[in-house]
C-alpha cells in the first residue's frame, strides 16, 4: 500500500513539473557586473505566438516604471534546446514565435539601484545585486506570458551560504545554499519582495502576528533590534486601534539604508517605502538611529496601515491590476490619504504622540497642501491621472489626502455623537468588500452613504469629487479645535469648547 502510494505521489510530482506553472531559477553566487541571469521553464503553450512581458507599472507606485528597460538578451528555446524567434516589440514586451514549442526562456537583468540608464523607478521598488546585499524586487526580475497572470510560480534561488532571505513568504524548501518559494499568482509574486544578505534581523510577536524586521545598514548605524523595539509599541497601538487583532499573521518590514558613499541612480536624495499585503520595503538614507526614529516610525506606520486600504478595500482598477497600461482609480484619497491619516492618528490614540504633536502634523499638511499644490483640483481627477497629467500633484495625496480623511473622521464623529468614526467606516467597508472583492469607482460614495449618512456623501461630492477647498475651521470645530492659519500652531484645543464638541474630541483623541 505504501509503495503504491509513493509511486502514485511521484507520478503526481512528475505531472506537476510539466503542469501549467512558471519555474524560475536564479543564482546569487554568480552576480557579474551587477547583472543576474534568469532562467524560466515556461508553462506549455498552445498558440503559435505569445508575448513575454515585464511590467510597465505596478500597484502602489502610481507612476510608470518600465521594468523591461533593465532586461536584455531574451532568448527562447524549444525542448531540444533550439532557439525560437524572439522580437522585442517595445521596452517591456517580447514576441516569441513558434510558441507552441516553447519550453524555456533565458535573459539577463541589470540592477536598478546604481544603473547608468535613465529611468523613473522609485528606489523602494527597485533592484540591487551586490556582493553584500541583494534586493529582489520581483517585478524588476520576473516576467510573465501575456494573459497568464493567474498561474502559479515556483522560484528557486541558489545563494551563498552566508546569505539569509528576508521576506514575508515562507520558503517551501530551504537549505544552506538554496531557497524555493511558491507563489500562487503573478500578483502574489509581485507583492513579495525578498532581501538577501548577511542577516541583521529581529522578530517580535504582536498578538496574532509574527513580525520580522530585517535591516541592511552598511555602517551598522541602525540595528534590527532597535527598530523592532520602536515598532513593537506602534504595532501594539495598531492592534488596539483595529479592535484587538492585526489583519495578518505574518508581516515583514525590510529596511535598506543607503550609505552616502554608494552611487545611486535616483533623482536627488529620493527615498521612500512601498507597501505589500504582508510586507513593506524601505529605502532610506543611513544615519544615526535616534535621528531617524521619528521618520522611520511614521513611514512604517503608513506602510503597515495600507493593509486596510487599498490592500483590503479597493476598486477594480487596483484588484484586477493592469501591469501594462496605467488604469488608475479615482480614490487615492482613500488609499493614500486615509492611510497617511491613520498612521498618525494611531500614534496619538495610543499615546506615542501628544495631541499637539498630532495637530501640528495636520497643520503642516494644511500648509504644504496649500503652498505646494493646487487646492482647487478635484481629488478624484488628480487620482485618476496621477501617473500622467497630474503627476506633479501626486504628492498632495499625503497632504490633502490625509486632511480629507481627518475631516471625514471628524464629520462622522460629529454626526454620530462620537459613536462612528472613520475607522468604523473602513472596518465596515472591509467587511463589505474583503480581500477578494472590489468596488466600482463611481459607486464608492453611495456605498459609504449606505454605511453612514447622506451628509457624508455630500461632503465627498463637494470636497473630493468637487473642486471646493475644504473649510478646515468648520470640521476641526466639531471637536472644539481652533483653526487659525496665521498662528504658529495653526490648530489648537479651544478651552471654550462646549459639551457636544468635547464629546467628539474625546472620541477622536481619547485613548
Ligand atoms: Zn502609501
Amino acid at each position: 500500500m505504501k509503495k503504491i502510494l509513493l509511486t502514485f505521489l511521484s507520478i503526481i510530482t512528475i505531472i506537476c513539473v510539466y503542469a501549467q506553472e512558471y519555474h524560475y531559477a536564479l543564482d546569487l553566487n554568480h552576480l557579474q557586473g551587477d547583472t543576474l541571469s534568469v532562467t524560466l521553464q515556461t508553462p506549455p503553450q498552445k498558440e503559435k505566438k505569445i508575448l513575454f512581458n515585464l511590467p510597465k507599472i505596478i500597484p502602489g507606485t502610481y507612476a510608470i516604471s518600465n521594468y523591461g528597460t533593465f532586461v536584455s538578451d531574451v532568448k527562447a528555446f524549444d525542448k531540444k534546446g533550439k532557439l525560437l524567434p524572439v522580437a522585442r516589440l517595445d521596452t517591456n514586451r517580447w514576441e516569441i514565435k513558434k510558441a507552441n514549442k516553447l519550453v524555456k526562456i533565458t535573459y539577463t537583468v541589470e540592477d536598478i539601484f546604481d544603473t547608468e540608464q535613465e529611468h523613473a523607478v522609485y528606489p523602494m521598488a527597485a533592484t540591487n545585486f551586490e556582493a553584500k546585499n541583494v534586493v529582489l524586487h520581483t517585478p524588476g526580475i520576473f516576467g510573465y506570458l501575456e494573459g497568464q497572470n493567474q498561474l502559479p510560480f515556483s522560484i528557486t534561488i541558489d545563494k551563498p551560504s552566508s546569505f539569509y532571505s528576508s521576506t514575508s513568504a515562507m520558503p517551501t524548501s530551504h537549505t544552506e545554499t538554496q531557497d524555493v518559494f511558491n507563489m500562487k499568482s503573478l500578483d502574489e509574486l509581485y507583492d513579495t519582495p525578498i532581501m538577501y544578505g548577511i542577516p541583521d534581523t529581529a522578530t517580535v510577536k504582536v498578538g496574532n502576528c509574527d513580525v520580522l524586521v530585517s535591516v541592511y545598514s552598511p555602517h551598522q548605524q541602525v540595528h534590527a533590534k532597535q527598530i523592532a523595539g520602536w515598532l513593537s509599541d506602534l504595532l501594539q497601538g495598531a492592534r488596539t486601534y483595529l479592535g484587538g487583532k492585526l489583519p495578518a499573521n505574518r508581516y515583514a518590514f525590510l529596511y535598506y539604508f543607503k550609505s552616502p558613499e554608494v552611487k545611486q541612480s535616483f533623482k536627488g536624495g529620493i527615498g521612500g517605502a512601498l507597501e505589500h499585503p504582508t510586507s513593506s520595503f524601505y529605502y532610506l538614507p543611513e544615519m544615526p538611529a535616534e535621528q531617524m526614529k521619528k521618520l522611520l516610525v511614521d513611514v512604517s506606520s503608513h506602510e503597515f496601515f495600507h493593509i486596510i486600504t487599498p490592500l483590503t478595500i479597493a476598486s477594480k482598477e487596483v484588484k484586477e491590476f493592469n501591469y501594462q497600461e496605467p488604469v488608475l482609480s479615482e480614490h487615492l484619497w482613500l488609499y493614500e490619504g486615509s492611510t497617511e491619516y491613520t498612521a498618525h492618528h494611531v500614534q496619538v490614540k495610543s499615546g506615542l504622540n501628544t495631541t499637539q504633536q498630532f495637530l501640528d502634523k495636520l497643520s503642516d499638511k494644511i500648509r504644504t497642501s496649500r503652498e505646494q499644490y493646487n487646492d482647487t483640483l478635484a481629488f478624484t481627477k488628480l487620482s485618476k491621472y496621477a501617473a500622467s497629467t497630474y503627476a506633479d500633484q501626486y504628492g498632495n495625496v499625503y497632504q490633502k489626502g490625509a486632511l480629507i480623511a481627518a475631516c471625514l473622521d471628524l464629520y462622522l464623529l460629529h454626526l454620530s455623537e462620537g459613536g462612528y468614526g472613520l475607522k468604523n467606516l473602513t472596518h465596515d467597508l472591509g467587511v463589505r468588500f474583503g480581500k477578494d472583492k472590489y468596488f466600482l469607482d463611481d459607486e464608492l460614495f453611495d456605498e459609504i452613504e449606505q454605511l453612514s449618512y447622506p451628509e457624508i456623501k455630500q461632503f465627498l461630492l463637494t470636497y473630493v469629487q468637487g473642486n471646493t477647498p475644504i473649510p478646515y475651521g468648520e470640521f476641526f470645530g466639531f471637536a472644539g479645535i481652533r483653526f487659525d492659519p496665521s498662528a504658529e500652531h495653526m490648530l489648537t484645543l479651544d478651552a471654550q469648547a462646549d459639551a457636544g464638541q468635547l464629546l467628539v474630541r474625546e472620541a477622536w483623541l481619547g485613548q
